[in-house]
């Protein structure tokens, strides 16, 4: 099970700082950052903390198993930034 981003993401990178494996990206100094629609977690390094929902102020973070079913699609949407899904 890993978190999730969704289409609220505002890139602020507050989650960023949050996550203490660092599976959140692109961050602002990485090639992709300025395109990216919204950030992604890595689903294989996420450790589930939940450290990133709390600090999120547009509640665009959600559990894998918490996730509404018309944002379903994110699931995979995150794990393709990383060639995984
Ligand atoms: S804290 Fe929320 S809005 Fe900010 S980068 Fe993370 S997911 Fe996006
Ligand atoms: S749940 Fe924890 S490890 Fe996973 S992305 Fe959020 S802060 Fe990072």
């Amino acid at each position: 099970m890993a978190y999730v981003i969704t289409e609220t993401c505002t890139k602020d990178e507050l989650c960023v700082d949050a996550c203490p494996v660092d599976c959140i990206h692109p961050k602002k100094d990485e090639a992709g950052f300025t395109e990216a629609a919204h950030l992604y977690v890595e689903p294989d390094d996420c450790i589930d903390c939940g450290a990133c929902v709390p600090v999120c102020p547009s509640n665009a973070v959600y559990p894998l198993d918490e996730l509404p079913a018309e944002l379903a699609h994110f699931a995979a949407d995150n794990a393709a930034h990383y060639g995984k899904n």
